[in-house]
């Protein structure tokens, strides 16, 4: 059904019959038109609206080819004089590439969606797509209320993420060729899950790189302050507007069900946050200890584990480093401890520096488990890759003098799909440890 510019330009209300001037946005240009006209909408014609074309040095086009959907600024042959939008990739001879997002002020210049240059990438292009990455998920349902819908270019949209906490949808719109694309995603949603509101938290520091503002704001509906969300049956409050990520650390929902369902004895949380890990650790442990440097964020664990009715967890404001060393120097021992630190290496000049902290705080803990005794260790830093984890946590096994062995290797959850072609995907990996001794 051909739509009309009223309808697309505030998709949902019925086109107005007195005729006034509204805007079609045609990706760069806003073309005004007449409501009741039919629209001159991008995928809706028989024939495809000409898009700005940018040509790609050969290196460039390779990067497309292999699987990776970045094409930086070195590596663009002649790029069109527009502002940012949906742009026709071309490589050398004139090959067609696709249709890409283009960021004309970002090192990242061009981010591809869609490889087929005859399909086109309009409002009906991201319902599809949205609904692909959608049914990927379906596997969650059962197991929690909160999941990444989108991880960028791991669902093949690039600088794209969607959290879904309950009714609520939290964005991150981080590039200037996707902020073109804001009313179809919004649009495309709705459509899809009818969400009770949607949240922009787009206040990640990259935007800035892209000329963007940062900012947080409500996109559509009413969007609360919490949510509460369920995960493996542990409750707990997702602050939306001010926590962390989009509100919560959904990409280690799995780990914290695996050692929870390991724990026992005496348990330690470290960098526990909202308190995630120690309340699974909490269903099985005597007791579990939590500790994080932010007071904040350990009240809000406190709010968490009574939401759950746990009795056993202390929450311990402290530098975890310190808190480590000082629990040493006692002669304290834990059965169960999980170590969660923050990225510490946030590029790859700080990676030796990162390294050197991971060693640290993972042979103090080995040293502080009891024989038999169990830890989970992560590293989120995606300058950090698994070799050198694991190499990591060889060499502070050898410093601990303990005997430990990995139980078990993890990786990304299902909604945090990591492509092999793309490696800025994958950045969190962790493992299970067993002392031995
Ligand atoms: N384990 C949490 C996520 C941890 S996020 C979860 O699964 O939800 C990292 C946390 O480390 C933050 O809460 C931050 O306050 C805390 N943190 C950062 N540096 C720290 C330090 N040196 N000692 C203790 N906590 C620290």
């Amino acid at each position: 059904m051909p739509l009309t510019a009223a309808t697309d330009v505030d998709r949902g209300n019925p086109p107005e019959r007195t005729p006034r001037i509204s805007y079609v946005d045609t990706h760069h240009v806003r073309m005004p038109c007449r409501a009741g006209d039919v629209a001159i909408l991008p995928g809706l014609m028989s024939t495809k609206i000409s898009l700005p074309i940018a040509t790609l040095a050969t290196r460039g086009a390779e990067r497309l080819l292999r699987g990776h959907p970045w094409v930086f600024r070195s590596d663009i042959a002649t790029a069109p004089r527009v502002e940012a939008g949906l742009v026709d990739v071309r490589g050398p001879g004139g090959r067609k590439l696709g249709t890409a997002l283009f960021s004309p002020g970002s090192e990242i210049t061009i981010r591809r969606l869609e490889a087929d240059p005859d399909v086109v990438v309009d409002d009906s292009w991201w319902e599809r797509t949205l609904a692909r990455a959608i049914a990927r998920r379906a596997p969650l349902a059962s197991l929690t209320t909160a999941c990444r819908l989108v991880h960028g270019e791991g669902d093949g949209m690039p600088s794209l993420v969607v959290d879904q906490y309950g009714d609520i949808l939290v964005l991150q719109l981080l590039s200037a060729g996707l902020e073109t694309q804001r009313a179809h995603i919004v649009n495309a949603l709705h459509t899809l899950l009818k969400p009770t509101g949607i949240l922009a938290r787009n206040d990640p520091s990259v935007r800035t790189r892209e000329g963007l503002e940062r900012t947080v704001e409500v996109l559509a509906g009413t969007v609360p302050d919490t949510v509460q969300i369920t995960e493996h049956g542990v409750h707990y409050l997702a602050a939306l507007r001010t926590g962390q990520k989009t509100g919560a650390f959904l990409d280690q929902r799995d780990n914290r069900a695996l050692i929870g369902s390991l724990a026992r004895g005496r348990a330690l949380d470290c960098f526990s946050y909202h308190g995630s890990f120690a309340m699974h650790l909490a269903r099985n442990a005597e007791h579990v200890t939590a500790v994080d440097v932010s007071a904040h964020a350990l009240e809000r664990a406190t709010e968490n584990a009574s939401l759950n009715g746990l009795t056993n967890i202390t929450p311990v404001t402290a530098d975890a480093f310190e808190y480590l060393r000082e629990a040493r120097t006692r002669g304290d021992r834990f059965d169960t401890i999980v170590v969660d630190p923050p990225a510490f290496a946030k590029n790859r000049a700080s990676v030796t520096h990162a390294m050197r902290g991971y060693a640290d705080i993972n042979r103090i803990a080995m040293q502080l488990l009891n024989p038999g005794g169990l830890m989970f260790t992560a590293s989120c830093s995606h300058h950090v890759h698994l070799s050198d984890f694991l190499e990591v946590l060889e060499y502070a096994a050898a410093e601990s003098g303990r005997s430990m062995a990995i139980r078990s290797i993890t990786l990304q959850p299902l909604d945090h799909p990591m492509l092999l072609t793309v490696p800025e995907t994958g950045y969190l990996k962790g493992a299970i440890l067993e002392a031995m001794s």
